[in-house]
């Protein structure tokens, strides 16, 4: 027998799939989805709890089988304005060669905090933060990629590309919770799908955002608001004196969980190295925060 070529066998199945379409009827194919649609909702699934996010190959594929972890940080990030980027001849250049640039260095940012899991999506990406300090580093890498956003790559646009350029940069957004996810979708083209709220309200978070804000859902700010080294200033902009650097903000696509909170600072040329590392340590007091929450 002669060994198939596996292009052969693709453009084979290609070929007979475009005589199909042309000659089949598209309400039958429908109601053979239908079918397997029929299926999927009548059969339970299984739901394993595992410690870790789980790899691409530890994702069940044909198995109904979804792997469910607790305690994980979604961080999202959305490239303001970018719609309004142009795919007509004149700026197609322009344009692929920002999303390029600014996709490329997001995923550099975000993955020098260990992310578990990051996917691009369209113009944004969301990457996975769970296991040992997992709200510090994705607390961390979202304020990394929005300080990068403002000092370098808003600069170097405005440096390299027309006036009339769109005013774009990186929004942020925070959530956590727990996830389930599984391969879906034809063979060969699985993609995880991350089940649950905090891929989804991160990402209405950063929608909410505008540039280089990061907004966190309460419980994300519950969590960080004994961390000196997060809720508040070093002073370099007030004489010396350390500031809260929060405010709240309304998310109205959360609805009963709307009310946020808004950073809109970004790491200090000067203090900035010193405090990621600190809160990356586990770090929380500082000696020169005067809180008269007391009492
Ligand atoms: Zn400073």
């Amino acid at each position: 027998m002669e060994p198939i070529n596996p292009e052969d066998a693709l453009l084979a199945s290609r070929l007979l799939r475009e005589a199909k379409t042309q000659t089949g009827k598209i309400n039958d194919e429908l109601a053979d989805v239908g079918d397997r649609a029929r299926e999927d909702l009548a059969t339970s699934v299984e739901v394993r709890d595992i410690d870790h996010i789980p790899s691409l190959d530890e994702m069940y594929i044909d198995k109904r089988i979804w792997l469910r972890i607790t305690k994980v940080f979604a961080v999202s990030a959305d490239l303001r304005d970018s719609t309004s980027l142009s795919t007509k001849d004149k700026y197609v250049n322009t344009s692929a060669r920002l999303y390029q640039a600014a996709t490329g260095s997001a995923v550099r940012v975000l993955d020098r905090f260990n992310p578990g899991f990051m996917d691009i999506q369209g113009d944004g990406l969301f990457a996975l933060y769970h296991g040992e300090r997992a709200l510090e580093r994705a607390f961390c890498a979202a304020v990394s990629l929005k300080t990068f956003s403002e000092r370098h790559l808003v600069p170097l646009i405005h440096e390299l590309f027309s006036d009339n350029f769109p005013e774009t940069g990186y929004k942020l957004g925070m959530a956590s919770g727990t996830l389930a996810v599984k391969k879906v979708g034809v063979r060969g083209t699985n993609e995880p799908v991350w089940a649950g709220k905090p891929v989804n309200w991160a990402a209405k978070c950063a929608q909410r955002a505008d540039r280089h804000e990061l907004i966190v859902t309460q419980a994300v700010y519950d969590k960080l608001s004994d961390n000196q080294y997060v809720t508040h200033s070093c002073g370099c902009k007030n004489n010396g004196v350390s500031t809260p650097l929060w405010s709240d903000v309304e998310v109205e696509k959360l609805d009963k969980h709307s009310n946020c909170r808004v950073l809109r600072s970004s790491w200090c040329e000067l203090h900035g190295s010193e405090f990621c590392k600190a809160i990356l340590e586990g770090m929380r007091e500082r000696e020169d925060v005067f809180t008269n929450q007391a009492a």
